[in-house]
């Protein structure tokens, strides 16, 4: 199958909405990383996601909908904080787990009674929702353990010839993925971190958990328990104090013929003094957004990426400790 990378304008939407009428996936862009689309009432096309991607199926997917889509269609009991919530965050990068009404096809939750729901921001990512006007659910779009997409061409690297259109809507500027939110209870659980914060939450909600998995418990959110993130290199994590390590590690690889580079933020980088460096840039935010790029840039020149942990390690670096720690594992 030939691949096409499409801006997005009428033309582009039409063909992906044929496509994905017709039961197809389309690749498309979000603020958080790219997703592999398809009719979350279609049952096969699915599972073709599961396929196309590799991913386990006991791994369940979230929906995205437009802003002005009808969500108590689709789910049942969304509590009093979760209005808040999705208030103060949506369109953005936060996705609410609700108990589901069972309208779209089993297979988007792999069988559980819940649904994760998202509203993202990106504009083209709305141009496209908005078109096709059906739930769409979609994880990123990578081959499955591999580092999430944050461009087309990152879609097109991993998954070239094996799904029809790529919507190509810039870099996505989050960086990591949604925050995965749980609204079944009495609280809202995080279960999986991002741009959306557990301090952000519990200051409109009062209060905010968060699920910590451990091997071996039965996973809330099943996604925790698999490898992820990985780029197709070595790799190793030092912690944010141990960057005379990290470059004596540099050195003696470096010394042995390695081609080793150091993985850290600007003020490390500007520190640690050595050639090869991919550098996530200062401040939270843009470490974010550069995390996936610079694993993706470093595994295509590196045979050995050498991580340092960034010294803040709250809100949004609790999501970016969260990758960087499985992909460097
Ligand atoms: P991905 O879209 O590939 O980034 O993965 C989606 C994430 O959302 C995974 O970590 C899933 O385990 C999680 N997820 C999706 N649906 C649910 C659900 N109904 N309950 C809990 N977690 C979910
Ligand atoms: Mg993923």
């Amino acid at each position: 199958m030939k691949t096409e990378i499409l801006e997005i304008d009428e033309n582009s939407l039409a063909i992906a909405k044929d496509i994905i009428v017709n039961g197809g996936v389309v690749a498309i862009p979000t603020e958080t990383v790219y997703g592999l689309g398809a009719n979350a009432f279609d049952a096969e096309a699915v599972e073709s996601i599961f396929k196309i991607k590799g991913r386990p199926n006991d791994n369940p997917l979230i929906v995205h909908v437009h802003k002005d889509y009808d969500v108590s269609a689709l789910v049942k009991d969304v509590p009093d904080y979760a209005k808040l919530l999705a208030k103060a965050f949506l369109p953005g990068p936060l996705t609410m787990v609700y108990k589901s009404k069972g309208a779209v096809s089993a297979a988007v939750s792999c069988g559980l009674d819940t649904l994760a729901v998202r509203i993202p921001s990106h504009e083209g990512a709305q141009r496209f929702l908005k078109y096709v006007d059906l739930p769409i659910a979609a994880p990123s779009a990578n081959v499955s353990k591999h580092v999430s997409p944050t461009s087309a061409q990152h879609v097109f690297s991993d998954l070239n010839g094996k799904i029809g259109l790529i919507l190509d809507g810039g870099n996505s500027v989050g960086g990591i993925e949604s925050t995965v939110l749980d609204c079944t209870g009495e609280k809202p659980v995080i279960l999986r971190s991002g741009l959306i914060t557990r301090e952000m939450i519990a200051k409109v909600a009062g209060e905010c958990g968060e699920y910590v998995y451990k091997d071996g418990m039965r996973a809330l959110s099943p996604g925790m328990k698999y490898k992820h993130y990985s780029p197709a290199c070595r790799t190793c994590l030092f912690n944010s104090d141990e960057l005379d390590k990290a470059v004596v590690k540099y050195k003696e690889e470096s010394a042995k013929g390695v081609k080793a580079y150091l993985l850290c933020d600007g003020e490390t980088a500007e520190r640690a003094k050595v050639r090869n460096v991919l550098n996530l840039g200062y401040g939270e935010n843009e470490i974010a957004a550069n995390l996936y790029s610079k694993l993706r840039e470093g595994e295509n020149v590196a045979e050995l990426i050498i991580a340092i942990a960034p010294e803040k390690q709250d809100g949004v670096m609790v999501g970016v400790m969260n990758r960087l720690t499985k992909a460097c594992n």
